[in-house]
């Protein structure tokens, strides 16, 4: 029924109309809608409109899409029933049933004779106003003006409004996502309003790790009821805190460790980072931290590190009581607040060796326990136990009761109760199927803080470890002692030996010369049998060999006790090269060698000339040995103030390996099946060679000969 007139255009776009109060300056839509019977009649009204410029829709009753326009734009329906009020009444009414239409207002044009019935039944449709002719175009321009703005005005409230929700609603949205991001965060999160300290957010890991409930803060000064605490266990001061530091100073705090004693008794340890959060004026406009528990970080690298530091000390020295003693001492406090070694004694009793303690107190209490009560290996439980079956004996909690059943007799339970331990940890010391000893540890009321004050498996690791590696080191300066005892005996044994069997060489020799000289007067004239003296010389060589091998093995005891004496005189090296080469020459041509003497024919200086006999023999005698047949080149020469003796082969030669070692006591290169020998030549030569302030070395290569070079000052200090 009801039409926009064809030559309406439908609205267009929002006209541009600066705003009544001058702050917004966005775009606005305010239209008027002209309805009335004749389409002239509203050109006429539009006329009066032409200065305020409004988007204008004009409608004459006859269609249905009338409706279409009742929009939010709409400043004012302005009906024209100047022809006919019952007309306009009934266009007002089908307006108004559109539910658009019932906030816009409407303005009535009705002709001279409306009577005040004909007003009342407008307004009570809910008509905002109505004009009677005569029609004053300024009039109704004015009362059209104050729709048009008082609806800019509204549609400019609207805008902000919605604005505003909507500001609010993207903010709902992102503090949902900060929520969302920060329980979602692995670490915990305390974010805390600048200046006054106030807590604005955190998450649930921040619960978590601090044990507690975020407690509720609303100024620094509240954050001492927090419980961060410092090593030695005082609680930190309220501007300690690294919150509060940044919002002192503005500055961040990075990587700081905090010690934070949860209620439920554990020290747990924080990583923690905090740092300001600045406003876009620049202004400090909150604090946040972020922290991590670390706690078994530190006590892996706490662990490692002692047992690094303690592998140290025990490979140090050979020395195993000390070594024991300090280990102890170092376990605490990594390990605990005391610990204690007992040690199986020859007799089967059990010797406390070391105690430390954190608490001097405790630690006397300990040595005391130790002194009048010791454990023994027949005990039920304590170090006598674990040593007696080898097992570590861990008790998480030690109670009241315990120590009842433990103690003999009143005094000796009020020792233990005067220990305060609450946790013990009993490790024992095993080596080569045998437990001689075990490592105690304890956690005592009032020790320090710690993650947890009572051991458990991780512990129990740790301390296994130590004592393996302590057993170890205890074994091993045992066989060490063992092998020294041994070889002091053998030196014993080789001393006293080698001068018993030397005591009837020298009578035997002169029996044996004395043989020799008898043999022609026995003979009476006649010539002795050959074979006889071939024996008696058969038998002076061995005897001449024995007797070079117990002086070897004299001379070794005699070195090893410091006492190879040296008997200075003028003495020509080349003298007593030429002298040794001249003995050994026919034994050099038994084993089919050339022996070849060079050098210089005085070489001199002041030597022990028995003892520099003796250096040459010995090389010379194994050039030979080992020579393989093949020439050997002896030679003696001056250079400076030094004297050199060389002597060299084409035999065997010496491994690389084997040329430091031979030089050793008892050290040989050879098979025993193939060469003879004790391995003491090389031994005695360089502790000759030396004690005359002199080197001996040897250039060797395997199946290309060796040369032993000796180097001695012409004259000693
Ligand atoms: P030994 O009485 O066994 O020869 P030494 O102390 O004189 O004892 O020598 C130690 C070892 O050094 C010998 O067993 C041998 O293996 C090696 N050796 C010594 N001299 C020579 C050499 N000239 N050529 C090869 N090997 C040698």
């Amino acid at each position: 029924m009801w039409g926009t007139h064809p030559e309406s255009p439908l609205p267009p776009a929002l006209a541009r109309k600066p705003g009544g109060t001058g702050e917004v300056s966005e775009e606005t839509a305010s239209a008027l809608l002209l309805v009335g019977e004749q389409m002239e009649d509203l050109a006429g009204l539009e006329e009066f409109l032409v200065p305020l410029e409004p988007p204008l829709h004009k409608a004459v009753p006859w269609g249905e899409e009338l409706g279409a326009l009742l929009d939010a734009s709409l400043a004012c329906i302005i009906v024209d029933a100047r022809r006919s009020w019952t007309v306009g009444i009934e266009t007002a009414r089908r307006l108004l049933v559109h539910p658009p239409a019932r906030y816009i207002p409407v303005l009535f044009l009705g002709a001279r004779s409306c009577s005040e019935a004909d007003l009342l039944r407008g307004y009570s449709l809910g008509t905002v106003d109505c004009i009677l002719e005569p029609l004053s175009p300024d009039i109704f321009r004015l009362k059209v003006e104050i729709y048009l703005e008082q609806h800019r005005r509204q549609t400019l409230m609207k805008r902000t409004l919605q604005r505003a929700e909507r500001a609010e609603a993207a903010a709902r949205e992102s503090e949902r996502m900060l929520q969302a991001i920060l329980q979602q965060l692995p670490v915990a999160v305390h974010i805390v309003e600048a200046p006054s300290g106030r807590t604005l957010n955190f998450n649930a890991q921040a619960e978590l790790l601090m044990g507690h409930p975020m407690l509720p803060c609303t100024c620094v000064k509240e954050y001492a009821q927090y419980h961060a605490i410092h090593p030695d266990g005082r609680r930190f001061a309220a501007e300690e805190y690294p919150l509060a530091r940044v919002l002192a100073t503005g500055k961040p705090t990075p990587q700081e460790e905090l010690l934070y004693d949860r209620p439920d008794g554990s020290v747990r340890v924080f990583l923690i980072n905090a740092g300001p959060i600045w406003d876009a004026r620049g202004e400090l406009h909150a604090a946040v931290a972020s922290f991590m528990d670390i706690t078994a970080l530190k006590r892996a690298e706490t662990h490692q590190t002692f047992l690094a530091s303690v592998s140290e000390t025990l490979a140090g020295s050979l020395d195993y009581e000390a070594t024991l003693s300090h280990v102890v001492q170092r376990a605490v406090p990594a390990l605990g607040d005391g610990c204690a070694l007992d040690m199986v004694e020859p007799d089967g009793g059990l010797r406390r060796l070391a105690v430390a303690h954190v608490d001097p107190v405790r630690r006397e209490i300990a040595r005391e326990l130790a002194r009048h009560h010791p454990s023994r290996l027949e005990d039920a439980t304590g170090p006598g136990a674990v040593i007696r079956t080898g097992r570590t004996e861990l008790l998480a909690e030690v109670t009241d009761e315990l120590l009842v059943r433990y103690a003999s007799d009143a005094r000796h339970l009020e020792l233990l109760r005067g220990t305060g331990v609450t946790s013990s940890l009993i490790v024992p010391l095993h080596a080569r199927d045998r437990t001689f000893g075990a490592l105690a540890f304890f956690y005592c009321r009032g020790g320090l803080p710690r993650a947890s004050r009572s051991y458990g498996p991780e512990e129990q690791r740790l301390a296994e470890d130590l004592a393996r590696r302590a057993a170890l080191a205890v074994d091993n300066a045992r066989l060490y002692r063992e092998a020294q005892r041994a070889v002091r005996l053998r030196d014993e044994f080789l001393s006293v030996a080698s001068h018993e069997l030397k005591t009837p060489l020298t009578p035997l020799n002169l029996k044996l010369t004395a043989l020799s000289r008898e043999i022609p007067r026995c003979c009476a004239g006649e010539s002795p049998p050959e074979s006889l003296q071939r024996h008696v010389d058969m038998a002076r060589r061995q005897l001449w060999k024995l007797s070079t091998l117990l002086n070897a093995l004299f001379d070794v005891s005699r070195i090893a006790q410091g006492k190879l004496a040296l008997d200075v005189t003028d003495t020509d090296l080349s003298e007593v090269l030429g002298e040794v080469a001249a003995w050994f020459a026919p034994e050099a041509a038994r084993m089919g060698s050339k022996l070849w003497v060079e050098g210089e024919t005085h070489v001199p200086g002041r030597w022990d000339r028995l003892r520099l006999e003796q250096v040459v023999t010995n090389l010379l005698s194994n050039a030979i040995r080992y020579g393989a047949g093949r020439p050997i080149h002896v030679r003696a020469e001056t250079e400076g103030h030094l004297a050199r003796l060389m002597v060299r082969d084409e035999g065997i030669g010496i491994s690389p390996e084997a040329q430091e070692r031979i030089f050793g006591k008892f050290e040989r290169a050879v098979s025993e099946r193939h060469y003879g020998g004790l391995g003491l030549g090389l031994y005695i030569t360089r502790s000759i060679v030396e004690a005359m302030g002199g080197t001996i070395r040897v250039d060797s290569r395997p199946g290309q000969g060796s040369t032993f070079t000796v180097e001695l000052p012409c004259r000693q200090e």
